[in-house]
């Protein structure tokens, strides 16, 4: 099979050919149908989570949000071929720690992530642990469907966490924001969108997404949020977001890294305000969020490249140059 190998950070990923890999028990192979490229896929390029999570497998294939069709199956696995499933970054995790046992797997102590420590979907076949797929259901297509699994499940525990107040800033309209505006317009919160200085293209998509305002993120909102979700990896829109932070509000950062956020005022923090981050996902987020998707209607908007072409996503996603989510597709 073709795969896209990642042998060293930094260096562009290589196109080979591999063995097509054999599901283990409890296991499921998938052909995949496509594989959204995320933030932190550039983030694992460049080595930049190491300081959150230990050193990813190597040579590794990169990819946390695959969609595609069971075809081949271990033993102990409920699945059946053919069945369309997705595969998120939370592979597994151990099952026995303190957080597992309190229904966090999320942080648990031994996790096993994909496209990180297990080989992920930038590859026409890709093998994971059954027991921590979603069924993917529904008339959408695979690549529509792909960012659902990291940028819209990601996003829909940001918002959770973000608690339900009414006005809500995203800081970085990328695949993430633009998925969780429309659960937010969904639940009738008024949606303020914050892009790049200057990025108006960017702050148009917000706009047609249904976004009430959209401006740069030097720029204050005409109201002061009740909630804000950063998602842009710029530290320093940690403090911007506070300060456009009602009493009592809550700055959510909802990336796996992020540049030093640099100091400020306590008087930005004071009034009860919250800074918090959302690491990963549960299984309950999964099939939470699965059973909204339809309910709201929820539509990705996808830039989609060929799997031949997976530099130039990276390369594309890191440019700010693609609307929406990024998806990979193999020919
Ligand atoms: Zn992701
Ligand atoms: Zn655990």
């Amino acid at each position: 099979m073709k795969a896209q190998l990642l042998e060293a950070v930094g260096q562009p990923l290589r196109l080979v050919e591999l063995e097509r890999p054999e599901p283990g028990p409890g296991q499921v192979r998938i052909r995949v149908g496509a594989c959204g490229v995320c933030r932190t896929d550039l983030h694992v390029f460049d080595g930049e989570v190491e300081g959150n999570l230990a050193a990813p497998r190597q040579p590794l294939v990169l990819g946390h949000q695959t969609v595609g069709r069971v075809d081949a199956r271990g033993e102990g696995v409920a699945l059946s071929v053919g069945q369309r499933v997705g595969v998120p970054w939370l592979g597994g995790s151990c099952g026995a720690c303190s957080y597992c046992g309190q229904q966090r797997e999320n942080l648990c102590d031994a996790p096993r992530f994909t496209g990180y420590h297990l080989d992920g979907g930038f590859a026409e076949y890709a093998v994971a642990d059954a027991d921590y797929c979603f069924a993917v259901e529904g008339e959408v297509s695979d690549a529509e469907a792909a960012p659902l699994l990291c940028a819209g499940l990601i996003g829909y525990r940001s918002l959770r966490m973000a608690g339900p107040g009414r006005r809500l800033g995203l800081y970085g309209f990328g695949a993430s924001a633009h998925i969780v505006a429309q659960l937010a317009l969904h639940e009738g919160r008024d949606v303020m969108a914050f892009t790049r200085p200057g990025d108006e293209e960017g702050q148009a998509f917000a706009r047609e997404i249904g976004a009430s305002w959209a401006g740069g993120s030097d720029e204050a909102p005409p109201r002061a949020l009740d909630a804000a979700i950063v998602f842009a990896a710029v530290g320093s829109l940690v403090p911007a977001a506070l300060r456009a932070t009602a009493k009592g509000g809550v700055v959510v950062c909802a990336g796996i890294h992020m540049s030093d956020i640099p100091s400020f005022p306590y008087a930005d923090l004071w009034g009860e305000r919250v800074i918090r981050s959302v690491a990963n996902l549960t299984r309950q987020d999964g099939r939470e969020f699965f059973a909204l998707a339809p309910r709201v209607g929820l539509r990705c908007s996808v830039e989609t490249f060929p799997l031949e072409s997976a530099n130039e996503a990276l390369a594309a996603l890191r440019a700010g140059r693609v609307q929406g989510a990024a998806v990979l597709v193999p020919g």
